[in-house]
């Protein structure tokens, strides 16, 4: 961690019950990891009003005791000050964190801290005790504490206490949590505080960071934005390093579906290349395998220095010839093609498979060429790009009554629309909504993926 985090382990005494009403008379702080003490802080108060004589047969401060100690406004700076970076800790913490908020109230100014009671915390870590009070936890983990009700003396048998539940695996969990949230927001940009990506909306789609010149550092996708927002900040690996020294705002645009948001990733990146993205997309594969043809046997796989993916016969591609030419004999043998005709080969000899019959014979004449063309094309769907014919996949939104629309075009994606359940659109009232894309592997990759999946409806065109 970055930081030690601490815990202030916070105990006051009061003029009474309500923090609207009464004040502070006392303060005690102990600062500690659950272990070793820091540094702790004690002192009265004057509270600016009577202290009742109940309250001071409890406590033992009277007003006489009060009469010259600090005000609140006096020792606030310092309780800022020993305070900042940790968790707030009290035995009934709601009554503590109350009062110092309303003092700091009065005074102008917002106190807000992460917050843990050792009440609740000791009810999780030790189960069945008849009284969870602050007095008969010290009677039974026998802590010593001279001066009960007094705010140092409370304090620090409180600390006592919480190493107790630390000790304690499943509220140690618990605890951690809280401390991993507290460490997450001390890793945010400085220009970017907690609660603006706790505004940002737990939904699918497609999010912007942005560096301090307004630049689109990086473009990302997520199923829930804010989580994944959340996650940058987290790492301590290159990229989150990396964001938290460079974003500076965050914008994001809603989609209803994973693949919309997927898509427009991929479209997005393209467009404004930023630069947090780029590093990860340098495109190694320079081979590619293509679809060629020759009028004596038709359709054959051709291996060739990549140049455009988008032309109609491009395939795959790979990082090296070796690899091409295992993928292709692996396909080859798979749909039982010929070895030789499928790579473009025009022999006048049955060729070695066909001998042992792995190739049905398409060389020697023992099979059809048209037979052997349909298995060819069948494995070149398989390895390639392209889906096979025109479709509609339909990603359902139920819960907004519309659905996100893609479409395939002769195997080759074209785009998508958002249209309402409500309204029964002809399919060339849908494909006229759409706002084409121009082709690109990345997106053909994307639909394929997503084809096999149950949760896409596929209508098919033609
Ligand atoms: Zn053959």
């Amino acid at each position: 961690m970055k930081k030690n985090l601490r815990f202030a382990v916070i105990d006051i005494e009061t003029t009474g019950g309500r923090a609207d009403r009464d004040r502070i008379t006392e303060i005690g702080i102990v600062i500690t990891d659950g272990n070793t003490v820091f540094d702790s802080f004690e002192s009265l108060v004057n509270p600016e009003m009577g202290i009742p004589p109940y309250i001071t047969q409890l406590t033992g401060i009277d007003n006489e005791m009060v009469e010259d100690a600090p005000r609140f406004y006096e020792i606030a700076k310092k309780i800022v000050e020993l305070t900042e970076d940790t968790i707030f800790v009290a035995h009934n913490v709601r009554f503590d964190y109350g009062f110092i908020q309303e003092e700091f109230r009065r005074l102008g100014y917002s106190f807000s801290k992460k917050k843990i009671c050792t009440v609740v915390m000791s009810r999780k870590a030790f189960p069945g005790l008849k009284s969870y009070s602050l007095g008969n936890l010290i009677r039974y983990f026998n802590i010593p504490a001279e001066r009960r009700h007094r705010a140092l003396d409370d304090a620090q048998a409180t600390s006592t206490l919480l190493s107790y539940i630390l000790e304690s695996q499943s509220t140690a969990n618990e605890i951690y949590r809280l401390v991993r949230d507290l460490h997450q927001e001390s890793l945010l940009p400085a220009e970017l505080p907690a609660d603006k990506i706790n505004a940002l909306p737990e939904v699918c789609g497609v999010y912007y960071c942005y560096d301090k010149y307004g630049e689109i550092a990086y473009i990302g996708k997520a199923l829930n934005i804010r989580k994944r927002i959340w996650e940058h900040f987290k790492g301590i690996d290159n990229k989150g390093n990396k964001m938290q020294n460079t974003v500076a705002d965050i914008s994001f645009i809603e989609t209803r579906s994973e693949l919309a948001a997927y898509l427009t990733e991929s479209f997005e990146i393209k467009k404004y290349q930023p630069y947090l993205n780029k590093a990860s997309r340098i495109d190694t594969k320079n081979i590619g395998v293509y679809m060629r043809y020759k009028p004596e046997i038709g359709a054959y796989f051709s291996i060739e220095k990549k140049s455009d993916e988008s032309d109609p016969d491009y395939l795959h591609s790979f990082r090296t010839i070796r690899l091409a030419t295992k993928t292709l004999n692996n396909l080859i043998r798979e749909f039982g093609l010929c070895p030789d005709v499928s790579m473009g080969n025009i022999l006048s000899q049955a060729c070695f498979d066909s001998m042992i019959d792995l190739c049905a014979g398409v060389c020697c004449g023992k099979e059809e060429k048209e037979a052997h063309q349909k298995r060819l094309h069948a494995a070149a769907l398989r390895i390639g790009q392209k889906l096979e014919g025109s479709w509609f996949l339909v990603d359902e939104a139920p819960s907004y009554d519309e659905m996100t629309v893609f479409y395939i075009d002769n195997g080759i994606y074209k785009g998508y629309c958002v249209v309402s359940n409500e309204e029964n659109l002809l399919p060339e009232a849908i494909i006229d909504q759409i706002k084409t894309v121009s082709y690109h592997t990345d997106y053909q990759i994307i639909i394929k993926k997503y084809f096999k999946k149950k949760s896409i409806r596929k209508i098919r065109l033609s």
